[in-house]
């Protein structure tokens, strides 16, 4: 590499198995809830690398920060796709972890963090989740509007709005052709869907259970989703756009028109 030219990126991925919630509530067949599994994405150069999405108990914190230890990179960058608290809270442990540490996401992004990180917490993630997750201040800053630099490779947030919650986005590294979409694109788990804001996305096959095909996926009561819509098969055409949705263990390349509800 010369001092003028950018790195060869690459990325991987790693999945956080999900975590079994408290209380009494059950699926129809008796077993416990459990959280989505989780997918975080390091890109990585020759010496730098960004994670994207650290997940949100200590425990996969702790795995996930082993794993970017392991890659032998520095970890200058922290990025969340969205605001809900499983795309980040595990990131103050990583920044005590990992020092000289940016962490940013798009303002939209940072102001559903200060909800998650009060209400969110109080009325949801630590009843869900007691103990398991830790401080969770909120780190990051607004991601600049044209982008980051990786060892001289353009990062940039492209802002999607609502999907899965308000102010969401994808990070897209033009260099490699990667979209990292956080929970705009699943595979292997059942989509989320219960904030569709239109009829025309609650109008869906209202079965009593989602049963995903994938081996990752995770019995969901339907009561909890509004609706069902099915990602198109994925494409394994060369050159198609790829994506490391939520869920996601391997590389998936999802057609550009695909709709992910
Ligand atoms: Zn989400």
């Amino acid at each position: 590499m010369t001092a003028s030219a950018p790195s060869s990126l690459e990325y991987e991925t790693f999945v956080s198995d999900g975590t079994p919630r408290a209380g009494e509530e059950r699926l129809p067949n008796g077993d416990r809830l459990v959280s989505s599994p989780l997918t975080s994405t390091l890109i990585f150069g020759e010496e730098d690398a960004v994670l994207v999405d650290p997940p949100f108990t200590r425990e996969q914190t702790e795995q996930v920060g082993d794993w970017v230890e392991r890659s032998g990179r520095r970890l200058t960058h922290i990025y969340s796709t969205h605001g809900h608290g499983d795309h980040w809270f595990g990131t103050a442990e990583l920044v005590k972890r990992f020092h000289d540490v940016t962490v940013y996401a798009t303002r939209g992004t940072i102001e559903v963090m200060h909800q998650q990180a009060t209400d969110g917490r109080e009325q949801m993630w630590d009843k869900r989740f007691p103990g398991l997750i830790p401080d969770s201040p909120v780190l990051a800053q607004p991601i600049p509007a044209d982008g980051f630099q990786l060892e001289r490779n353009l990062i940039q947030a492209v802002e999607v709005g609502h999907t899965d919650t308000d102010e969401t986005s994808v990070l897209h590294v033009p260099s490699i052709g990667l979209i990292v979409a956080g929970d705009v694109a699943y595979n292997g788990v059942h989509q989320t869907s219960s904030k569709a804001a239109t009829a025309a996305c609650r109008n869906g096959l209202r079965p009593s259970i989602a049963s995903p095909r994938s081996s990752r996926a995770r019995l969901w009561p339907a009561t909890r989703t509004k609706t069902y819509r099915m990602i198109p098969p994925f494409s394994t055409e060369p050159g198609s756009t790829c994506w490391t949705p939520s869920g996601c263990s391997t590389k998936t390349r999802l057609p550009a028109s695909s709709s992910t509800g």
